[in-house]
């Protein structure tokens, strides 16, 4: 393994989807990190992944750095153009199964979409990302991947002066549904064509033999989609800011900005600080995945059909039916997380009314489901638990497969939002990354008790009812 064999397939598209822009140099790099097996999996050897490529102080033969062109809705306002504001793509490279990767650093330096922001990214929201992202990997959940994080010697001005970081992304691509609203909004259809065929070869092949093409990809993301905020909903994920440039075409979490794991159980939980309305409360994911569905759906309509009123019509109904396709993903997730292999028509209320008890009782999530894995008795469940038997014996399992699908449907670790806070203040008050690097390894396996972890695993002493979470900028 010599240079990182980078194969730059979204710089090969026109022009007016990118803007050719280098790293910003800084003064003192240094490494925090480099995600060894993740980089192996690339096919790129750790060795070449210093501080001086961690911060885009070195370009790395073969890239293509360049800022991508997308627009979006911020809390449902439409923003015409948006970024890359702080994001460079520096290329892709096939990884080692054969997939398509990019890799992107964040916080890098200003670009030509930055309008009044620095470009930069503080320490905080970098070990942040990093932390979460690797966590929900483990977790089995799609998402961008952690790469490398780099401190860059300089500080940056938020609130206060903050040490600066880099943090280097690792995508399927970084293609949102703001990217096909930037095109458009300025009714440039050649674009949209062209994202639209790059799309679909790189992200849902199955679409391309379809007899509707824009249609099946629309019907590819819907499901995407669906499945991964399905998966987010069954281990307590907000992730805070879903805005359509927040929404990944390819169906990966991305954007890990105010998000944050619910300790306990109330359905209406919101940690964003700006998000005033609770637009993007746990309970509301679903609906705004398809809400952000929708927006993209507009942007397809002219691919869909060529009679604007044929294209509505069609589209409407496919958007329909995301609450169905959804509640499919939801349902077979929460089967499991209660130990059933089969279904049965009143599983959805069982679940439900496990849920409500939760919620009345404010049962921590990750705990509650954890202890019925582990054969035990959760004191919220008293009154559900021997409805949930009777349901048990109607579903032939051996108690030891049962034991087993359970446990790997409910973590025992989850990135607690106390302990990411104790994680970061020991980074950016004493650059002690000691936290940073217990926490993760913990958090790499979290579907197995590990010795002397117990501290991860348990609920914070004060409820996180208050817990505020801010934007990563
Ligand atoms: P985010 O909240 O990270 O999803 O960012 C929303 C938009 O603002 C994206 O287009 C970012 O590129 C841009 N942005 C966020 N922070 C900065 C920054 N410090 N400098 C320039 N652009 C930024
Ligand atoms: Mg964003």
């Amino acid at each position: 393994m010599n240079a990182i064999p980078f194969d730059n397939s979204y710089a090969r598209l026109p022009g007016s989807m990118h803007v050719g822009v280098d790293p910003t140099p800084v003064s003192a790099p240094r490494l925090i990190k480099v995600n060894e097996p993740l980089a192996r999996g690339l096919g790129i050897d750790p060795a070449l992944l210093t501080a001086e490529v961690a911060v885009g102080n070195a370009i790395p033969a073969g890239a293509s750095p360049l800022a991508q062109a997308y627009a979006g809705h911020q809390f449902g306002n439409f923003v015409p153009q948006l970024g890359d504001g702080r994001a460079i793509l520096l290329g892709e490279v096939i990884d080692v199964t054969g997939k398509r990767r990019d890799i992107q650093l964040k916080g890098s330096g200003r670009t030509p979409f930055s309008r009044g922001g620095d470009g930069r990214a503080a320490l905080g929201p970098v070990l942040r990302e990093y932390l979460v992202s690797e966590a929900m990997h483990a977790l089995g959940i799609p998402t961008t991947r952690a790469l490398m994080a780099a401190t860059t010697g300089e500080r940056v001005h938020r609130d206060a002066a903050l040490p600066g970081a880099v943090l280097t992304r690792v995508a399927a691509s970084h293609i949102r549904v703001g990217t096909f609203q930037f095109f458009a909004a300025r009714q440039d259809f050649e674009a949209l064509k062209l994202l639209t065929g790059h799309v679909i070869d790189r992200h849902h092949p199955q679409a391309k033999g379809a007899e509707n093409p824009a249609l099946a990809l629309l019907d590819a993301v819907m499901e995407a989609q669906a499945s991964l905020v399905a998966r987010w909903a069954q281990v307590g994920f907000i992730h805070g800011v879903m805005n359509t440039d927040n929404c990944s075409i390819s169906g990966e979490t991305i954007d890990y900005g105010p998000c944050a794991f619910m300790d306990a159980y109330d359905p209406g939980t919101v940690f964003s600080s700006i998000d005033t309305h609770g637009r993007y409360a746990y309970q509301n994911q679903a609906p705004i995945a398809q809400w952000n569905m929708a927006r993209l759906a507009e942007t397809l309509l002219d691919l869909i059909n060529p009679g604007r009123e044929e294209a509505i019509r069609i589209a409407t109904e496919r958007i329909g039916d995301f609450p169905a396709i959804y509640a499919k993903y939801w349902l077979a997730g929460f089967r499991k997380k209660i130990g059933l292999a089969g279904a049965e028509d009143g599983d959805l209320g069982l679940i439900q009314a496990m849920l409500d008890a939760m919620r009345l009782a404010r049962a921590d999530f990750t705990i509650t489901f954890r202890i019925l894995s582990n054969g035990g008795e959760p004191e919220a469940l008293k009154d559900w638990l021997p409805g949930w038997r009777d349901r048990l014996a109607r579903d032939p399992q051996t108690p030891e497969a049962r034991r087993a699908l359970m446990r790997s449907a409910n973590p025992a670790y989850i990135p607690r939002n106390h302990l990411v806070e104790e994680m970061i203040a020991a980074a950016v008050e004493r650059r002690d990354f000691a936290p940073f690097e217990a926490m993760l390894r913990v958090l790499m396996t979290p579907y197995g008790e590990q010795p002397g972890a117990e501290r991860y695993a348990e609920a914070p002493a004060e409820p996180d009812g208050a817990y505020r979470t801010f934007c990563g900028t």
